[in-house]
């Protein structure tokens, strides 16, 4: 875990109020999570960063996108000067390298063609038709689809605010993911609350990832996600742009346009 430095500013700041943000779980991070398995095993997880509390309502807006490309689209907009880091008597910040190194690896994304489309569903529902759709989608990939998806739940607490455990804002992850034949595939919803009653963000995911063994890299044959804006109390939790990755292929283009079409009222859901 690295200390609370925002990934915008460089500002060193409280994390006793909030600021470690989840951002859309690309390869790396399934990498990452993999290692995390075996005993020993410390790190951040890559797909996470610190956004100090200038920074962190911008930031919460793009956590369907990777951290990388959230991070290059708030750098654009961001019109602040990059201030110098404080001086301080903190060893620990003044081990912080300035810029954060990557290992080089291939591009999961590589040769994905990609889309947005826009929907107006239910995030609660976009999960349910993402699920219904993965099987059909695997058909179309020509993808054998022989084992059942294991669902998994897992909450996440975020003290703050003096709140903690169990009155504290916390996430809640739903995966349903398979591994089989090299292939990696599942289905999930994230949702952030602020307490039982009042939902800030959600976010529902399909993908299906290529690995041939689990020592290689993996690469996307297909992704399908969208995401809530933050949402304010009494707003409904509306997905309205659906972001699309997947091999190029004409049948599963259609068949994937064909699945956006039917994520608005009057789509055509043939
Ligand atoms: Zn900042």
């Amino acid at each position: 875990m690295r200390p609370p430095i925002c990934e915008i500013c460089n500002e060193r700041f409280d994390s006793g109020s909030e600021g470690l943000i989840s951002f859309a779980v690309d390869a790396q991070t399934e990498d990452f999570d993999r290692r995390a398995e075996q005993p020993g095993f410390v790190g951040h997880r890559p797909n996470r960063g610190w956004f100090c509390p200038n920074h962190a309502s911008a930031a919460r807006e793009l956590v369907d996108l990777t951290l990388g490309d959230a991070l290059s689209a708030l750098r654009a907009t961001s019109s602040e000067p990059k201030p110098e880091p404080k001086p301080s008597g903190d060893s620990a910040e003044a081990q912080v390298p300035p810029t954060r190194r990557r290992p080089r690896r291939p591009d999961a994304d590589a040769g994905l063609v990609e889309a947005e489309v826009a929907v107006d569903i239910d995030v609660f529902e976009l999960h349910k038709q993402l699920l219904v759709f993965r099987p059909v989608l695997m058909a179309a990939l020509g993808l054998p689809d022989e084992v059942e998806l294991e669902t998994r739940t897992k909450r996440s607490w975020t003290p703050m605010d003096g709140a903690r455990e169990p009155h504290c804002p916390y996430s809640d992850l739903l995966a349903s993911e398979a591994q089989h034949n090299g292939i990696e595939q599942g289905v999930s919803l994230d949702s952030s609350w602020w307490n039982p009653d009042n939902l800030a963000n959600a976010s529902a995911r399909l993908y299906i990832i290529d690995r041939p063994s689990p020592n290689d890299w993996a690469s996307y044959v297909c992704r399908l996600s969208g995401a809530t804006d933050h949402l304010s109390n009494g707003d409904d939790p509306v997905v309205r742009m659906l972001r699309i990755g997947h091999r190029e292929d004409a049948g599963v283009a259609a068949l994937i346009a064909d699945f956006a079409a039917g994520l608005s009222p009057g789509g055509s859901a043939s």
